[in-house]
């Protein structure tokens, strides 16, 4: 469909009724200049609730998991009876109860089993964003705009790796042409719920934390969009995440690269994984403040001309560094790292940055602390001989540590910008443990200790001038 534009509302941007009023006037603004489609997130804090509510029930632990079930009911129904007036509220009411008893029933199961398996985690946790979904499309109906709730686990394929599911394109754009192009040609604006999908088979997965972002890539790419909006809770794209530095600045522009770089090392702004569906078809995103809707925000382009140095700063702080040392010079040091990358990538555990040095043949590597025990168990278990015999010596890890990462096209043949930026953290008496520069020098990646990094990110910021 020509001219679509695909707007993603965040947890912030619809956490209350006034913020889902706010929302809904922004989607009505754009809807009446054409066709588009509205991807919404649980409201703030929700997710956290109803996986809370799912570890409690997996504990045995009856009272907490009612009164979650508590919480989750009397906020929407807060909201529904703040938002909507007195004739529609029957409707949303049921529908609320509904969505909140289906929650319930899985929740209750995995009390009785005392396990919580993957597949019941997702079909249960996209509750969140069905529930935001029918409030917002009941909104946007009692103010005269056509719309329809749409469990995005009818439209987004995907495939089996529940909690962290992948999309299948193909199989998604024959979904949505199914499901959303009727409403569309009706001119019914479609509420989609971010964060979830469904295998080939029908069976509901979301797509990993903040994932809503990425739903709205998906049917952004899906649906051919002209653009994207993503509306946040800050004015765009910063130079830094102005929780750790209160001076950062909003970033006119960035490429898709720069974005998916500060994504992936940490900038909780974009879901990592929401660049790639729009990249072949060059489909622009804008990140923007639902609090201050009149502000530019960040555009987010293939490519900018003439970049300038860099661009932003980002960090991670539940990492942890893993060392793998050769004790014999018997050993191929590229042998041991094939088969450790091997254990790594059927641990499904991602690699955040990895260094080596050719004269000991040893090598260290960063990953995320939750994906830690999974990793140490298969390089264990895949080395478990070298270990036994002493040709290598025991895993280090070391779970102190942060991870600065330094990210602008610009920085391409900048000569002495990595000395400036180790001196710049060097100078507060942070330790610098591993470096990290990819091929494309478009970031450089810095491990410190963990007790030094958001000193070493202000550091670095300013060094860089990057601040106000
Ligand atoms: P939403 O619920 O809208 O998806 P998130 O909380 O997931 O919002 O992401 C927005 C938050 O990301 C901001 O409030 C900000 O604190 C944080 N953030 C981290 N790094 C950056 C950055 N470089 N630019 C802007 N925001 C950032
Ligand atoms: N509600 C989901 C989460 O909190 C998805 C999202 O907000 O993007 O992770
Ligand atoms: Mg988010």
């Amino acid at each position: 469909m020509d001219n679509l534009l695909v707007m993603k509302f965040g947890g912030t941007s619809m956490g209350s009724a006034d913020r889902i009023r706010v929302a809904a006037g922004l989607a009505a603004e754009q809807h009446a200049h054409g066709p588009m489609v509205v991807v919404v997130s649980a409201m703030s804090k929700i997710t956290d609730l109803l996986l809370d509510t799912l570890r409690k029930a997996e504990a045995g632990d009856q009272t907490d998991l009612e009164a979650n079930l508590h919480q989750l009911s009397a906020r929407h129904m807060e909201c529904c009876s703040l938002l909507l007036p007195p004739e529609r509220q029957p409707a949303a009411v049921a529908g609320i109860r509904a969505l909140i008893e289906d929650f319930s029933r899985i929740a209750k199961g995995i009390l009785m089993l005392g396990e919580r398996p993957p597949r019941s985690v997702d079909e249960a946790v996209a509750v969140g964003e069905r529930l935001s979904a029918l409030l917002m499309a009941e909104y946007l109906e009692a103010r005269g705009i056509p719309a329809a709730a749409v469990n995005a686990a009818e439209i987004v394929a995907t495939d089996a790796l529940f909690g962290n599911a992948s999309p299948l394109m193909e199989p998604t754009r024959q979904r949505v042409v199914k499901v959303l192009r009727p409403l569309l040609e009706k001119r019914v604006l479609p509420v989609v719920t971010g964060f979830n999908g469904s295998t080939l088979d029908g069976r509901p997965t979301t797509l990993g934390r903040g994932g809503s972002d990425f739903s709205a890539s998906i049917l952004a790419a899906a649906l051919d969009a002209r653009e994207l909006w993503i509306w946040t809770d800050v004015d765009g794209i910063m130079t830094a995440d102005p929780r750790l530095a209160p001076n950062a600045q909003v970033l006119d522009a960035i490429t898709y690269a720069e974005a998916a770089e500060l994504a992936y090392n940490g900038a909780k702004v974009l879901h990592p994984r929401t660049l790639a569906p729009l990249a072949e078809r060059g489909i622009p995103v804008w990140s923007k403040n639902s609090f201050a809707p009149e502000k530019p925000g960040t555009r987010i382009v293939p490519k900018v001309e003439s970049p300038q140095g860099v661009h932003a700063v980002t960090s991670m702080a539940d990492v942890a560094l893993v060392s793998i040392e050769p004790a014999s010079a018997a050993l191929s040091g590229t042998k041991v790292m094939a088969r450790s990358l091997d254990a790594l990538a059927r641990a499904n555990v991602e690699l955040l940055a990895i260094t080596s040095s050719s004269y000991q043949q040893s090598f260290c590597f960063l990953v995320r602390q939750s994906e830690l025990e999974r990793a140490k168990e298969f390089l264990e278990e895949d080395l478990a001989l070298e270990f036994a015999h002493g040709y290598l010596r025991p895993l280090q890890v070391d779970p102190h540590v942060g991870l600065i990462a330094v990210v602008g096209e610009g920085m391409r043949g900048t000569p002495g910008l990595a000395g400036r930026i180790f001196t710049a953290i060097s100078k507060h008496s942070i330790n610098i443990i591993a470096i990290a520069q990819g091929s494309s020098e478009l970031t450089i990646a810095i491990v410190v200790n963990r007790s030094g990094l958001e000193k070493a990110v202000r550091a670095v910021h300013d060094e860089c001038g990057l601040g106000k």
